[in-house]
């Protein structure tokens, strides 16, 4: 029996709903999974933490985070509540968790479940690939920072190093050695999206990526510019198995990757470091949907997933690995079935119904 600590983070609007439908998931999950233990911990972070008593993330939560095996975060920030700067508490708050935590590669899942709506008329043979995103670098190393002249020019910098764009491209080509699934063929692939044809930052970018590529022969690889990606991920989608990408450009295109399999309440999402990682779904708060029980948790349920995964690798659990394909396997079911749905996906389901749904599809043999 291995025991996992996971710090939950609910934070704000429909967070606290859609962790609790994960949470009566996960409750499932340990059910059929008997060697399997979640001490799941829940912490208060964000903008009503902050309007209450103006922190957002204060230290024993942190440290909580840091403590724990894994972190899993609904959604944080509301647009009425701002720091004195005027900014929303959200972005702060994220990139100081990502820098304590050390998060250098974002993972977003592009996947297509049958059911899930689709505004693409074809989809070639599917969509599932995924977007790894350098996570603390790039343009986003300009946060908080960036200068201006007077109230005429303001500027921010892009910056690319050796040692970031390593790891994030090296952890791109790990996961296409061991990702299940991709719709053409059987080669993995790695893609580089950038504009080395224009920046000095993503020349260095993609000169760094043919390196790290070379240490991995039996993996194919190729590069595009992000322009040209924007008009393949409609058209081509599924010519992608591994995408990977400077901090801004992924930030980007997981909006795009998300509207185009069902939007954001289906789209889960990791950040993985070397010795930390937290997992939450790629929407927001969407506070006028808060406290009516009506959010999709599934995007969520999918990150729980996710993190178990992720636990399983990290800790050659073999249990863990099998726990992430039922949840996923049990999404893919509901979804299927078409039955029970929250209305952003076309249904008239509540949030908790969807949970149940979920968790009554999850079976330990798989
Ligand atoms: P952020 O600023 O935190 O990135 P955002 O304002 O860009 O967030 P969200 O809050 O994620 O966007 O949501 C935008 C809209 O998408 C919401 O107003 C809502 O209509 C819809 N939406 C997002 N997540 C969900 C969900 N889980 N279930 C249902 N609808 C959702
Ligand atoms: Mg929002």
């Amino acid at each position: 029996m291995t025991s996992y600590r996971i710090a939950l983070l609910p934070g704000d609007g429909i967070g606290p709903e859609t962790m609790a439908a994960t949470q009566i998931v996960l409750d499932r999950v340990v059910a059929e999974f008997p060697d399997i233990q979640l001490d799941c911990q829940s912490h208060r972070a964000g903008a009503e933490l902050y309007r209450e008593t103006g922190e957002t993330l204060p230290k024993n939560v942190l440290d909580a985070c840091l403590a724990a095996d894994a972190v899993l975060l609904s959604a944080i920030g509301l647009p009425d509540v701002r720091q004195p700067d005027g900014t929303e508490v959200q972005p702060t708050m994220m990139v100081g968790l990502r820098r304590a935590l050390n998060l250098h590669s974002a993972v977003r899942p592009v996947k297509l479940y049958p059911g899930a709506p689709c505004p693409l008329k074809d989809t070639g043979a599917g969509i599932d690939f995924v977007i790894i995103r350098e996570n603390l670098e790039g343009l986003f190393a300009s946060f908080g920072g960036g200068s201006m002249v007077g109230d005429e020019v303001a500027t921010d910098t892009l910056v690319i190093t050796r040692a970031g764009t390593s790891k994030v491209v090296d952890y791109a080509f790990q996961l296409a050695s061991r990702r299940s699934g991709r719709p053409r063929d059987g080669q993995r692939k790695v893609t580089c999206v950038d504009k080395a044809n224009v920046f000095r930052s993503m020349a260095f970018f993609r000169k760094i990526f043919h390196d790290v590529a070379a240490k991995y022969p039996e993996i194919e690889h190729d590069a595009v510019y992000v322009d040209a990606m924007s008009l393949y991920m409609v058209q081509n989608p599924s010519d992608f198995d591994v995408v990977v990408m400077e901090n801004q450009f992924g930030d980007i295109l997981s909006d795009l990757g998300a509207g185009i399999v069902g939007g954001l309440g289906l789209g889960p999402s990791a950040e993985i470091g070397d010795k930390h990682a937290l997992f939450q779904p790629s929407h927001g708060t969407a506070p006028q949907l808060a406290g009516k029980n009506v959010a999709n948790p599934l995007a969520t349920i999918l990150s729980a997933g996710m993190m178990l995964d992720w636990l399983g690798q990290t800790h050659q659990d073999a249990n863990c690995i099998a726990a992430a394909v039922a949840v996923e396997n049990a999404v893919a079911e509901v979804l299927s079935q078409g039955q029970v749905r929250t209305p952003d996906i076309g249904g008239s389901s509540s949030t908790t119904d969807v949970a149940h749904a979920v968790a009554g599809a999850i079976h330990a043999a798989v």
